[in-house]
């Protein structure tokens, strides 16, 4: 395998015009690096729309020389690819240098709206940053993140994208020989927390790296005086800390569990990222947790913005240099800044389940929801399918409803619910049409994923590519669809797990 700096590049011009912003500006962060051979590459999927986005030719991207591109077994013209560095807290443990280990930083692309991206391969090979693993990845866990990632876009939520899923044809170690494959990612950036906690060690990179940081995500604040009346290092943390309370509210709402919330995997744009042993919730169980390595379940749903907010702590350490003339004063205002998350998260997940029960975060009766929280808890309703249940309900139907909680439970909090409604005088019919408009019919639900993944692994992409179909339109009702929407019998649920950096 040829992999490394010194090797031959093979170059493709599959894909013209990359830059490089962050190998230029932040090279002490980047290693010059290139992707393994690769010895038969085969396109298993291809996104045709995000490719247009960023102004790419799918049909080069389909031709020999754009699967190397996207296989890491060629570099793209003109481009110079690198691994990049960044520290973390896994599981609240500091790792001084983790990076991309089998990940490999193309450069820099400017879509149709003028949006600066990352594309990076995901699954090419050993880099400096391997440390103990083999670099690569597998089909399953790569159609996985595509499929996912593709869902959560669908469903409005901040994420990196997937262009593509190429199989190499290399057969891959893990518990048993799997097929590898390659994931290209697009991102509004790959700079995390973790990249912070590493800039941190060498005191001089985290004003450059914030700056970048700043033109890159939040150019509103680059006018700021680095020690101005609003300082724009204090402007930056809060726009972060702002992004990130309204992401995590954003999974909450459609009953996504991350799984390894670690620092590394907290992005600055305010991206969702990394989609290793993430799962949707079916039956709800706000303690629920699927990662084989989460035992102590750290990033169990209910505890994600507990853990964010730790992570933020994590980033507010590093810039304390840059926000006060003395730690004392630093450490003050970064605490106080801190201590708006929770509220923040609230506000936007309140808002979130208000727009979920058709009503405006104004109603001025958070009860209402947290009771149907905990109605649907203690009978462990699904997530997903519920709230198209109350819709249902409002438009007379009540039977769905009765099959998620027996009817005698939800009585007394329906009669709330509707008496809500007729006091601000909502149609029930327009209520129940925006409710449809915000809560999905169909999710990544774990045991279709897994019957999509294991016949795709096996060689046969149909059923991948119906439920790609169905999770991309989350409110489409479609006949053919239905199956979508029904949740996994609970013998499924009750042994599924998911597997980190597989
Ligand atoms: P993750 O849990 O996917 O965020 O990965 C954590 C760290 O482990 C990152 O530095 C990854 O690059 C690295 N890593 C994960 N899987 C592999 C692998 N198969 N080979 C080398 N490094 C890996
Ligand atoms: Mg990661």
């Amino acid at each position: 395998m040829s992999a490394g700096p010194d090797s031959p590049t093979r170059t493709s011009p599959a894909i013209t015009g990359f830059e490089r912003t962050f190998a230029d500006e932040l090279s002490p962060l980047t290693v010059a690096w290139k992707g393994a051979d690769v010895p038969d590459p085969r396109l298993l999927v291809l996104n045709e729309e995000l490719a247009e986005t960023l102004g790419l030719d799918a049909a080069a991207l389909r031709a020999e020389d754009g699967i190397a591109l996207l296989s890491g077994a060629a570099a793209p013209a003109g481009a110079d690819p690198v691994a990049t560095a960044y520290s973390g807290h896994q599981f609240g443990n500091y790792a001084p240098l983790l990076g991309d280990g089998r990940a490999l930083l193309l450069g820099e692309l400017v879509d149709m709206n003028g949006h600066r991206v990352d594309v990076q391969l995901k699954g090419s090979g050993p880099t400096p940053f391997s440390r103990g693993g083999d670099g690569f990845a597998v089909v399953g866990p790569m159609l996985r993140e595509y499929l996912v990632s593709e869902a959560m876009h669908a469903l409005g939520i901040p994420t990196t994208r997937s262009l593509a899923v190429v199989a190499t044809g290399r057969d891959v170690r893990r518990e048993r020989l799997e097929p590898g494959a390659v994931l290209t990612r697009v991102a509004a950036s790959h700079l995390r927390v973790g990249t912070f906690e590493l800039a941190a060690r060498n005191t001089e990179l985290v004003q450059p790296l914030s700056d970048y940081a700043i033109s890159r995500h939040y150019p509103d604040l680059a006018g700021l005086a680095p020690n101005g009346s609003r300082n724009r290092y204090l402007a930056f943390f809060e726009a972060v800390l702002e992004r990130q309370a309204a992401l995590v509210a954003d999974w909450m709402l459609v009953g996504f569990v991350h799984g390894v919330m670690n620092t590394d995997n907290t992005t600055i744009s305010g991206e969702t990222i990394d989609y290793g042993p993430c799962a949707f919730l079916d039956a709800f169980d706000p303690a629920a947790v699927f990662s084989s390595i989460d035992h102590g379940g750290r990033y169990a749903f209910a505890n994600q913005s507990d853990v964010l907010k730790w992570n933020l702590a994590r980033l507010a350490e590093t810039l304390l240099p840059l926000v006060g003339p003395t730690a004392d004063e630093a450490i003050a205002v970064m605490t106080a800044a801190l201590s708006t998350f929770d509220t923040r998260y609230q506000q936007h997940f309140l808002a979130g389940m208000a727009r979920k029960i058709g009503l405006t975060d104004t109603f001025g009766e958070p009860e209402l929801v947290d009771d149907l929280v905990t109605l649907m808890a203690a009978h462990r309703a699904d997530w997903t399918g519920t709230f198209r249940a109350l819709a249902a309900e409002l438009r007379g139907d009540p039977t769905a409803l009765a099959d998620a909680i027996p009817r005698e439970h939800t009585d007394p909090w329906l009669r709330r619910w509707h008496g809500t409604l007729d006091r601000l005088g909502r149609d029930p019919a327009q209520t129940a049409a925006a409710m449809d408009r915000v809560n999905p019919l169909y999710i990544p639900r774990n045991h279709q994923v897994d019957f999509a993944l294991r016949a795709a692994t096996d060689g046969d992409l149909t059923p991948y590519e119906r439920l790609m179909d169905a999770v991309t339109h989350p409110y489409e009702p479609r006949s053919e669809w239905a199956h979508f929407g029904a949740p996994a019998p609970a013998s499924f649920n009750d042994s599924f797990q998911t597997f980190c950096g597989t």
